[in-house]
This record gives structure tokens, C-alpha cells and sequence, in this order.
């Protein structure tokens, strides 16, 4: 089997959508897994995915699907990776914060604050004897530059390669995180740290990858080993084609460098899902940072979730095909 999964989540249409579009959706639901779109012609297209989270799915329902098998593995040093793909608008931040980062309603708590919660308690009912320690660091990728949200001064942080500790971001802030509520606070800071860099870069956070990254560390007291599993989770930028609009000078930079950095993802995902043995050792990690970060969390023995979020808006169609289909590849 695979160790990538592959799941679409389509939110509640929007009061905008209902207001400027009626209640007109493309998508129309077979199973848990499979859906049929329709697209501005009228022409239907069939998609099947690991799961179909559907508009009325509810937070846990991804996160136990979905998420909490990676946890587990990363408690047990096996790396992964948690990926939200879409267009803006289409619930990728929803998901990965819920509403807010400090969310207090617990139905509405979205992958992150439930990826706390699950590592700690995953460490609380773990053997006596192996002593873990939890690091936090949360950078983000605006037009192939890495940036420590918890230093904004770090603005250009280098990824290097070790051979004990693999890939690293070198110089970046780390966070050891002692409790739940503490490491919410630590993520809420690296999340508002996002907004103040942003306004000084006058960008959207639409238009950056946001990485967080958690380092795991067991030491076992009657062994004498250290393992370690990192999770890496991404908010991407938005997947819109930007182009399309007429946009000139920084912004069309900004969608040049978001869809060459999208590709090489749907590259080395696919390269990992498609390729025969001999071919994996091409794998193009190399042809941006964000596969670059992710090296050893994508692929090998690491664990790959992929969400994609997509609007069931009959007006915004043609970007939901567009995600199904690097969701479809991907499988
Ligand atoms: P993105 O991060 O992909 O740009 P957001 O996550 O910010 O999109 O979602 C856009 C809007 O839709 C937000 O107001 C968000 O609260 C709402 N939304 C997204 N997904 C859901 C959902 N599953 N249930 C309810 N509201 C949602
Ligand atoms: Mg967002």
C-alpha cells in the first residue's frame, strides 16, 4: 500500500457564493469516496480518493481519518507529512487552525491544535521508560525565501542537509514544548508573527507556504538510543491560476514562483505514488524549497496526507478541477 493518502474536504458554500451565485453546486456525491464534478460545460467528470470529506464533515472526522495515524507514527520516529492544497477561499486554513488557532469550541478545532493534543496524549500512555522531547519550529515560504515566524530577523534561513539529523533549517528558531496549552501559544505567536512580516512585505498570506514543523525525540532510559520522527505540516499558498487575471509586475512574480513551487510538489508526489524502485531515486526534492524541507518527511518510509480543499460552488468549478486533478495525481 501506498504511504500517501489522498482525501478531498469540500467546505459549506459561502454567503458571498449563495449571495452572488445561488445555491447552484458541481459536485454531486456517489460515496465516501467517490463524486462526480461538473464543470462551466456542463461535462462531468468522476473522481475517487481515499476519503470525500463532504460540506457537512466535521473537524475530527479528517483529523482521526487522516491525521492521527501520522501522529502516531511520528511518535514512533516514523516522519510525515500533513499537506492542505487549494485555492484561496477554499478551507485549506480552516482545516489545518479552524477558525482560530485558539479555537475554545472543540468541535470546530482544526488539524493543529488536535496534532498537540494527539502527540501529548500519544506521549502520556507510551512506556515509562523513553523520555520524549518536542521541538516547534514555523517558517514560511514567500517567493523561495525561508522566514523564521518566530524571528522575524531570520529572514533568510538556509535548508542544510545532516547526517544524523537530515534536513534542517538552519539557524531557525525551536521551541521545546512542555504542555498543550503552551505549545498553542507558541503557534499562535509563529501564526500572528505571519501577518506583521506580511505588512511590512505587503503580500497576502495566500501567496506563501506556511511549514510547521515538529521534531520528536525519544530517548530510552533502559536502552541507551535516541530516536527522532519529525511532522511536517503545510498550509500551502493558494493553487488559483493567477495569470488568467491580467496580473503584472510583483503579483505575477508571486504566481510564477507558487506554481513552479506546486509543481515540483505534485512532482515528487507523484514520482514517490508512480514511480518503479529504480526511478526513485530521481526524485526532484531539489526543484524548490518546499521539497527541499519536506525531503525526508515525503517519501521512503514517511507518511504523506494529502487534503485538498476545493468550494462546491458551480462558479468556482474550474479551480476545483484543477485541485481534484493534483489530488488525482498524487494517488
Ligand atoms: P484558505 O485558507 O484555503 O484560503 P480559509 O480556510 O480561510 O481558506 O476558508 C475561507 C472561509 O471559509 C473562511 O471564512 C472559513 O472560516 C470558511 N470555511 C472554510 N472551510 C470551512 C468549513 N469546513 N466549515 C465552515 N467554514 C469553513
Ligand atoms: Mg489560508
Amino acid at each position: 500500500m501506498s504511504n500517501v493518502t489522498v482525501c478531498v474536504r469540500f467546505r459549506p458554500l459561502s454567503s458571498k457564493e449563495k449571495r452572488d451565485h445561488g445555491d447552484d453546486i458541481c459536485i454531486e456525491s456517489l460515496d465516501s469516496e467517490t463524486f462526480t464534478i461538473k464543470d462551466e460545460k456542463e461535462e462531468g467528470f468522476t473522481f475517487s480518493f481515499d476519503k470525500v470529506f463532504y460540506e457537512k464533515s466535521k473537524q475530527a472526522d479528517v483529523y482521526e481519518f487522516l491525521v492521527l495515524p501520522i501522529v502516531r507514527g511520528a511518535v514512533d520516529a516514523t516522519n510525515g507529512t500533513i499537506i492542505v492544497y487549494g485555492q484561496t477561499g477554499a478551507g485549506k486554513t480552516y482545516s489545518m487552525e479552524g477558525p482560530n488557532i485558539l479555537e475554545s469550541d472543540e468541535q470546530k478545532k482544526g488539524i493543529l491544535p488536535r496534532v498537540v493534543d494527539g502527540l501529548f496524549a500519544c506521549i502520556r500512555s507510551s512506556d515509562e521508560s523513553v523520555k520524549y522531547t518536542i521541538k516547534l519550529s514555523v517558517v514560511e515560504i514567500y517567493m523561495e525565501k525561508v522566514r523564521d515566524l518566530f524571528d522575524l530577523s531570520k529572514d533568510n534561513i538556509q535548508i542544510k542537509e545532516s547526517r544524523t539529523q537530515g534536513i534542517l533549517l538552519s539557524g531557525a528558531t525551536e521551541i521545546s514544548l512542555l504542555d498543550p496549552a503552551e505549545a498553542l501559544q507558541s503557534l499562535s505567536s509563529g501564526i500572528a508573527n505571519r501577518a506583521i512580516g506580511e505588512t511590512q512585505m505587503n503580500m497576502a498570506s495566500s501567496r506563501s507556504h506556511c511549514v510547521y514543523l515538529f521534531t520528536l525525540n525519544q530517548e530510552s532510559t533502559t536502552e541507551k538510543r535516541v530516536k527522532s520522527g519529525k511532522l511536517i505540516l503545510v498550509d500551502l499558498a493558494g493553487s488559483e491560476k493567477v495569470e488568467k487575471t491580467g496580473a503584472e509586475g510583483r503579483v505575477l512574480e508571486e504566481a510564477k514562483t507558487i506554481n513552479k513551487s506546486l509543481s515540483a510538489l505534485g512532482n515528487v508526489i507523484n514520482a514517490l505514488t508512480c514511480g518503479s524502485p529504480a526511478k526513485a531515486n530521481h526524485i526532484p526534492y531539489r526543484d524548490s524549497k518546499l521539497t527541499r524541507i519536506l525531503q525526508d518527511a515525503l517519501g521512503g518510509s514517511s507518511r504523506t496526507a494529502l487534503l485538498c480543499c476545493c468550494s462546491p460552488s458551480t462558479f468556482n468549478a474550474s479551480e476545483s478541477l484543477s485541485t481534484l486533478r493534483f489530488g488525482a495525481r498524487a494517488k
